[in-house]
């Protein structure tokens, strides 16, 4: 068979621990014997961000600017007793923080469905993406502790020296206060972030807030997000026949609770923290989260939404075979190869990802599984595998299907 041919690169950024030995397997097994694969190469294991001082996790945010498409292995934000475990010479910041910083994007989670790994919520048949904000609000607040009677105010100080406040509470005994901020530019970012991936995916897209309680601050979002609706894209939806709307958040929850899934809902960063772990939960396993950061320029860096899988890896370390579900980081890539394919308009590539999914899906529906679904999974024949097992099976199918 002859192999799919790539015009553009994609900008591969390996990682650590246990899905690095996935990634290696995956690109063997599911990749490379099927596909002409052309990246550009950043490792951004530990080490080598160590090496470097952390100057590869730059280079490779500047490389997804350059190409536009990346594909990213989970990687280890280091703590304290990671600096111990590999002599670092600082604690690196999160990976996917910087990365975030330089593509000013908003990350988009939603979960593998496969027949036999049931949502917990029944109507539920199609994923739900979830977009989360990730600037300020409580993330980036102040706070104070207020010992006893007093009053607390918001100043603003305008770069003329005019001044304005605004009463926050006059406490006649002990109590808590909190400042907290965001900006214009980044909830536009948010919102066009939003408006694109709710295109490019073909999905209706939801915000939410609560702009009847906080009538200044959760208003100005429901605004911007108008605002730029109206402006940039509403011709767009209507001409590919979807919907926004905001609402309410407890609405927008009784609304997610009833409806078949198959939309995106954006929400603000805390309830976008919570609602996320609710949805990846409710429908089953971390282990089968696709995330995608999308910038407000149309870059896209595809990964997990879980991470190294310390344990697992010290396992394999004693040469134990583990089965680690390689599912999310199979989808990673599958999502950036077909991205890159719709780009380029190389409609072979774009198949190849379809069915390389299609095969990955099918594999688990057969009954031949790693272990973690294996305890959730309704299918009554199981096979639990070990994660070259269930790799291989994924190539078998693969190959019917090629
Ligand atoms: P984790 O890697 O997500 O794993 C937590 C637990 O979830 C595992 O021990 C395992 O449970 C289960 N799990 C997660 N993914 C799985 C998979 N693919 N297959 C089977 N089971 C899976 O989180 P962590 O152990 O707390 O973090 C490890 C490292 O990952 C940390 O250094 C952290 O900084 C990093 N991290 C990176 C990213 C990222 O790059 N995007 C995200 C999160 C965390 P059992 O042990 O019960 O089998
Ligand atoms: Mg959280």
């Amino acid at each position: 068979m002859e192999k799919i041919t790539m015009t553009t690169p994609l900008v591969e950024m390996d990682g650590d621990e246990m899905t690095r030995i996935l990634w290696g397997m995956i690109k063997e097994e599911l990749i490379l014997p099927f596909v002409d694969l052309k990246t550009e190469y950043y490792d951004l294991g530990l080490q080598k961000r160590d090496e470097t001082g952390d100057q590869v996790t730059v280079d490779a945010a500047e490389a997804t600017r350059k190409y536009g498409v990346a594909v990213k292995c989970a990687t280890i934000t280091p703590n304290a007793a990671r600096v111990e475990e590999y002599g670092l010479k600082e604690m690196w910041k999160s990976p996917n923080g910087t990365i975030r910083a330089i593509l000013d994007g908003t990350v988009f989670r939603a979960p593998i469905i496969v027949k036999g790994i049931e949502p917990y919520v029944k109507t539920w048949k199609k994923p739900i993406t979830l977009a989360r904000h990730a600037y300020g609000d409580v993330y980036k607040g102040s706070e104070m502790v207020i010992p006893g009677p007093g009053k607390v105010e918001l100043v603003y100080t305008a770069q003329d020296g005019t001044v304005s406040t605004e009463l926050v509470h006059q406490f006649q005994g002990a109590g808590i206060v909190q400042g907290m901020h965001n900006l214009d530019s980044s909830i536009e970012s948010f919102a066009r972030s939003c408006f694109q991936y709710a295109l490019a995916t073909h999905q209706d897209l939801w915000f939410a807030a609560k702009d009847t309680i906080s009538k200044k601050y959760d208003h100005h979002f429901k605004d911007l997000f108008e605002e730029i609706y109206e402006k940039e894209y509403r011709v767009s939806f209507e001409e590919a026949g979807l919907t926004y709307f905001y609402t309410l958040i407890d609405d927008a929850i009784a609304r997610v609770v009833k409806s078949e899934g198959g939309f995106i809902w954006a929400c603000k960063n805390y309830d976008g923290d919570v609602m996320s772990d609710l949805v990846a939960t409710a429908f089953g396993s971390l282990a089968m989260m696709t995330s995608v950061l999308v910038s407000p320029q149309g870059y896209y860096e595809y990964e997990a939404a879980h991470g190294t899988v310390q344990r697992h890896y010290y396992q394999h370390r004693k040469g134990q075979e583990t089965s680690t579900n390689p599912m999310a980081t199979i989808f990673a890539w599958t999502g950036a190869l077909r991205k890159r394919g719709d780009l380029d308009q190389l409609s072979g590539l774009v198949r190849f990802a379809d069915l390389l999914e299609q095969a990955s899906v099918r594999t688990i529906e057969s009954g031949r599984m790693t272990k973690d679904l294996a305890l959730i999974t309704e299918l009554s024949d199981v096979t639990v595998l070990n994660s070259r097992e269930f790799i291989g099976e994924i190539r078998k199918e693969l190959e019917a299907l090629l």
